[in-house]
């Protein structure tokens, strides 16, 4: 999971971008970076939190009235500072991209790159693959004179070679912007635009930041093309598969913040929903709680209405500090271990004597859960439930969320009595996948709901799924593959 701006406007790039990545930075902290364009690339990008890559000097050198920026957490790749994007390329016209997902058939692209078009690649980051397609693809076109139909016609070859997940924004040299969306949109991508500028952004809320209040989302499949005269070029490029959207439903249950909207969808009115439909699962179990307790951040909403519907206290019990990193989005497990005592703190009067039914999102590992148990029951809590507004994790995401392997999933191993023992929790309450699609609120199948179901939305072999387990396990160890 990563997060993406692209700007075009008459105002300076950077002013947007910089802002936006901060209102994104919960989409990734491992990496930041931009480029913008004015007589030349100015690309400033390293290892860190957005606050920490840039600062006035390098702000002040990323001229130009068009760019992107990218903040990462490391999907495919050690994460080292070669894989932080954006990335450029020189030929043809000079084409600066960035992009937030995952390519299954990553290491094949990457094996045809390298041999059959005899190019160099720099890292081991996705985006690197998909920015030298486009520009093999625009080559072979030989669009000397842009003409976006042209580069529409090359972005079709493009997708004809990438499995997977991606949402794109991309820089042509004093050509304009281009962005462009998976074709079961699988990645959310919003454009914002004015009188002024266009942007685009993984969620919403970064353009509400920067004042656009016309929002759309880029369709499944669609490109989109902004030239330097502010003229706006659509094209659908993988008509036939528009009705497969699947859109990522964890977006609503944990990544994206609450004020967002994705695809038309309000992520905090989700969260409520979700809470409502846990809250009918509780009432199925013979449980008398006198405290409902989000996890937060994320479970605020959902407890809320758990509380609401089996007529419990709706307390904060848990107080987090904002200062530590998302301990899911932490690359390793030892220290995702110590970042849970690190960031939450109990309210003991809350919880002390108490029963408490503490509301989370969802259980990966289990390692976090059982923590917060045990720092429920070190403060006095009396007995201590769990209750999860998402169902039981299972298989492995390949469209980039950082849980590939199916070993990781405690419920893979486990059955839910058997976790619930695990995290020392007196009761366990999973939501069910029903619950989960009507909560958020769609039909079913306009949803990727893999992670839970194991039903991915793209082709995925068997062998193929074995090769990305064992891909990340290596990246994992070594920097990089070949
Ligand atoms: S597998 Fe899960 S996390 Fe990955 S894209 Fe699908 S719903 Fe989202």
């Amino acid at each position: 999971m990563c997060g993406i701006i692209g700007y075009i406007g008459k105002r300076e790039a950077i002013e947007n971008i910089y802002p936006a990545l901060l209102a994104l930075q919960h989409r990734g902290q491992d990496a930041a970076g931009a480029a913008t364009f004015e007589n030349g690339f100015h690309l400033k990008k390293g290892d860190g939190l957005v606050v920490t890559v840039f600062n006035p000097k390098n702000l002040e050198r990323l001229k130009g009235t068009v760019g992107i920026g990218h903040v990462r957490y490391p999907t495919v790749g050690a994460g080292g500072a070669e894989d932080a994007q954006p990335f450029i390329i020189t030929t043809p016209y000079g084409i600066a991209l960035c992009h937030n997902g995952n390519l299954v058939n990553y290491f094949d692209l990457r094996k045809e790159v390298i041999e059959n078009n005899l190019r160099y690649l720099n890292s081991n980051c996705d985006a690197e693959v998909i920015l030298n397609f486009l520009s093999i693809e625009m080559t072979k076109m030989k669009v000397t004179y842009l003409v976006p139909e042209k580069l529409f016609r090359a972005l079709t070859k493009v997708y004809k070679k990438l499995i997977g997940s991606y949402a794109v924004v991309s820089v042509i040299a004093n050509k304009g912007l281009l962005a462009f969306r998976d074709p079961q949109g699988i990645k959310p991508l919003v454009l914002g635009r004015n009188k002024q500028s266009y942007c685009f952004a993984s969620e919403s809320v970064a353009l509400d930041l920067l004042g656009y209040e016309r929002i759309e989302d880029v369709k499944p499949g669609e490109a989109i093309f902004i030239d330097h005269k502010f003229k706006c070029y659509r094209k659908q490029i993988e008509i036939n598969r528009v009705n497969r959207k699947a859109t990522c439903i964890f977006e609503y249950v944990y990544f994206a913040r609450p004020d967002s909207i994705i695809d038309g969808i309000g992520v905090y009115e989700a969260r409520l929903r979700l809470g409502e439909e846990l809250g009918k699962e509780c009432l199925k179990y013979n449980i008398n709680p006198d405290v409902v307790v989000p996890v937060p951040d994320t479970g605020r909403g959902a407890a809320q209405m758990v509380a609401e519907i089996i007529g419990a206290k709706h307390r904060e019990g848990l107080i987090k500090n904002r200062y530590i990193y998302r301990t899911f989005i932490m690359p390793t497990q030892s220290e995702r271990i110590e970042a849970v005592r690190l960031k939450l703190n109990p309210i003991k009067p809350e919880v002390r004597g108490k029963k408490v039914l503490l509301v989370d999102d969802s259980i990966v590992r289990g390692n976090t859960s059982k923590q917060i148990i045990a720092l429920m029951r070190s403060v006095g809590a009396r007995e201590v439930y769990y209750g999860l507004y998402s169902p039981p994790l299972r298989f492995p995401c390949v469209y980039g969320i950082d849980m590939q392997t199916r070993g990781e999933f405690i419920a893979r191993k486990k059955s839910i009595e058997q976790i619930r023992k695990s995290i020392n929790a007196d009761v366990l309450i999973y939501q069910t996948v029903p619950g989960l699609i009507r909560g958020v609120g769609l039909d079913e199948r306009g949803f990727c709901t893999a992670c839970f179901t194991g039903s991915y939305p793209t082709k995925i072999p068997q062998v193929l799924l074995k090769r990305i387990e064992k891909d990340r396990v290596r990246s994992r160890d070594s920097k990089f593959y070949n």
